[in-house]
């Protein structure tokens, strides 16, 4: 049993076409991507470790890592973002960077304690057991090594900013992206880290200005959010 649901790796397989597009779907992707990028650089230091991103997608986020000198794996379960990433990087001549389809738990049990940061961005809440992945970036993760995640919280203010305000009123995003029922409060979250071994480490809340077109982090975790965790040296 795969701990992904169809109809989630469909919808991101019929946009994938779109997703270097930065004025597609995939906008807000792009415009997040150098603010987590420089959050995750400047607490893991990814040039020349080894890294693998966890539901990569078209690979936004992988191959900016990639670039920055980072040995990146990206991996994901719908095909063709996946195609898409490969072609991608392809095209761009990017070094050190391999895409692969395959679930985090057998990734996990194939490379155990080998990757010295894990990403797992905005796929949590897009999976039937995101405890489960969880613990696979755990335990991909070497001793020391880092784990960061990113998804949206569950509250009134969620649903009304992540759904009704980007997918219905800005357009941001297609109807039918994210489902509210996903979305996990960072104490879920926090307790499925301790719960997987991870020393907790620090939340940061992603704001964006509808207006100005700007992201940027703060202290405030009430709609979208990230994390950053270590993996004890001795487990
Ligand atoms: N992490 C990327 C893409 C986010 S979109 C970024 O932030 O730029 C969500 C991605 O999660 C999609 O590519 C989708 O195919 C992937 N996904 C959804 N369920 C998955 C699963 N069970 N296993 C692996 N990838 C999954």
């Amino acid at each position: 049993m795969t701990n992904a649901d169809p109809q989630e790796l469909a919808k991101f397989g019929d946009l994938a076409h779109k997703w270097w597009d930065p004025e597609s779907e995939f906008r807000p992707l792009h415009e997040i991507n150098p603010l987590r990028l420089d959050w995750i650089d400047q607490l893991s230091a990814i040039r020349g470790k080894r890294v693998v991103d966890v539901g990569c997608g078209g690979g936004i986020l992988a191959e900016s890592m990639a670039r920055r000198g980072a040995d990146v794996l990206g991996i994901d379960l719908s095909e063709r973002p996946l195609k898409v990433a490969q072609l991608h990087a392809m095209e761009a001549g990017v070094a050190n960077l391999d895409y692969r389809s395959v679930s985090a738990e057998n990734l996990a049990a194939e490379q155990p304690g080998q990757f010295d940061v894990v990403t797992c961005m905005e796929m949590l809440e897009h999976v039937p057991d995101p405890a489960s992945v969880v613990k696979a970036c755990t335990d991909m993760a070497k001793p020391g090594g880092w784990v960061f995640f990113s998804t949206i919280n569950r509250n009134p203010k969620a649903y009304l900013f992540a759904i009704l305000g980007a997918e219905y009123l800005l357009k941001m995003l297609p109807k039918g992206t994210h489902e509210f029922a996903r979305f996990i409060q960072p104490a879920e979250l926090a307790r499925w880290c301790r719960e997987a071994g991870l020393d907790m480490g620090q939340f940061k809340g992603m704001e964006y200005n509808p207006i100005t077109r700007r992201y940027w982090l703060s202290g405030d975790t009430s709609v979208n959010y990230l994390l950053a965790c270590r993996k004890p040296q001795s487990t």
